[in-house]
């Protein structure tokens, strides 16, 4: 029979009752003659519970005990959507991320998923079971521990199943109908998009529009998954919600696609750091090897040999670039006066793939922002994107300028 994917997100599992709601959805799809694999989520505000029991024990922590805390949210969602279909009288049964097993690296708090055997799950298709319930977010490592996907990461479940599983269609169920021209909670003009080009939705996701995990997004380009985003609060529509596509599907043409933002960054700064080959990666190297997600750099001119190197991150992380780079000072590989952290920061960013070939966005995006009075601190672009960093109370103000100024209410 042919395989659906439904992934319900944790607004879409909060209670028992959304619970039921969810699986009443399972239960047409089975009645249509799918085979259903369930990705889930932890219930809504779990593993936000689960990390700051971690932060409050541990600030600098142990990724794999990290791991082994904040995983477990899904695995109660899994067993309860189970149970209640049962009740409904649909043949269904629970796996835990390690049960697949969904094989994953060992790189703990955000794994990538390397492969996911199909054979256990198939034969209990094959011996009547209609719905395999998944924990998102969780695998397990070649050493045999648990490992999570990184935030929001049952998204990248999902998607990776439908790929193993060569599913019809991957359907991601949120509290949203949609992928809008941006977050519709901090713009009531956004507007719903039908139809979304892959590389869009992948730079909107890796920018900060958590509606879709960035790899996810990744993964439905690379093998071609189906990927639709529909809200499970609504009734049920073959045509609901927004579809992510290939570049050549997509009939809409604003230059500008959508707007989206980064609430929780900070900007970094090495004081008068010596300016030689090598110094950047004498940096860098230290930052990526304490899990420190660098974005934004830039290395400002330089006087008398030394220079200020400033560079972005997520705020949770200052704690360990800075470790890392008094560290680094200590091995006596940098050097430098000071580090100061503005932890103050959000990043807006305009998408779009028009942009590779219309001039001048660059130069209206700095000009609405100027006329709101905001300064921009960093600036980075990319063929279809343009970001800066500003302060944070600006954050809503600077997304609502932009998306009038890109006339995004409209379509294009
Ligand atoms: P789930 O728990 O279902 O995974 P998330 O909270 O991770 O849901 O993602 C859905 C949220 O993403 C929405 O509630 C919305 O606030 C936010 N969001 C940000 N940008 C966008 C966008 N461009 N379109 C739709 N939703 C967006
Ligand atoms: N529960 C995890 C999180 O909140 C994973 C997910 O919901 O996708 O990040
Ligand atoms: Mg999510």
């Amino acid at each position: 029979m042919p395989v659906l994917v439904m992934k319900f997100g944790g607004t879409s599992v909060a209670t028992l009752d959304r619970i039921r709601r969810a699986a009443k959805r399972v239960g047409v799809e089975v009645a249509k003659g799918h085979d259903v694999i369930v990705i889930v989520s932890a219930m809504a505000g779990e593993t936000n519970k689960l990390v700051g029991y971690v932060d409050e024990t541990s600030p600098l922590y142990d990724a794999r005990e990290y791991d082994a805390v904040v995983s477990s949210g899904e695995n109660v969602t899994a067993g309860l959507m189970a149970l209640t279909l049962q009740e409904m009288d649909v043949p269904a049964r629970s796996w835990q991320g390690w049960q697949v097993p969904v094989q994953t690296t060992s790189a703990h708090a955000n794994a990538r998923i390397e492969a996911i055997p199909t054979d256990n799950i198939t034969r209990k298709f094959a011996e009547g079971m209609r719905v395999a319930v998944v924990a998102g977010f969780q695998g397990v490592s070649p050493e045999g521990r648990i490992t999570t996907l990184g935030r929001g990461g049952s998204d990248t479940t999902a998607v990776a199943f439908a790929a193993a599983f060569g599913a019809v269609r991957c359907d991601i169920y949120t509290d949203v109908d949609g992928v809008y021209t941006t977050d519709p909670r901090i713009c009531d003009k956004a507007r719903k998009l039908d139809r979304i080009a892959f590389e869009e939705m992948l730079e909107l996701a890796s920018l900060g529009a958590k509606v879709l995990q960035t790899r996810s997004v990744e993964l439905a380009m690379r093998y071609n998954v189906k990927l639709r985003v529909l809200s499970s609060f609504e009734e049920m529509d073959d045509a609901a919600g927004t579809l992510v596509v290939p570049e050549e599907d997509i009939v809409e043409s604003n230059v500008v696609a959508g707007v989206a933002h980064s609430r929780d960054e900070a900007k970094m700064t090495l004081v008068s750091v010596a300016d030689r080959p090598g110094i950047a990666a004498a940096i860098f190297g230290p930052l990526a090897d304490a899990g420190v997600t660098v974005d934004m750099i830039v290395q400002n001119i330089s006087e008398e040999g030394r220079t200020d190197m400033t560079f972005s991150c997520p705020v949770g992380q200052v704690a360990r670039a800075e470790k890392a780079m008094e560290e680094a000072k200590a091995r006596g590989e940098i050097n430098f006066h000071d580090i100061i952290a503005d932890t103050h920061v959000a990043k807006v960013s305009v998408v779009g793939i028009g942009m590779r070939s219309a001039a001048g966005v660059a130069a209206q995006m700095f000009r609405v922002l100027a006329q709101e009075g905001i300064n921009i601190q960093v600036i980075t672009t990319s063929e279809i994107k343009i970001s800066v960093l500003i302060e944070r109370k600006y954050m809503e103000l600077a997304v609502q300028a932009l998306h009038d100024a890109f006339e995004l209410e409209k379509a294009g």
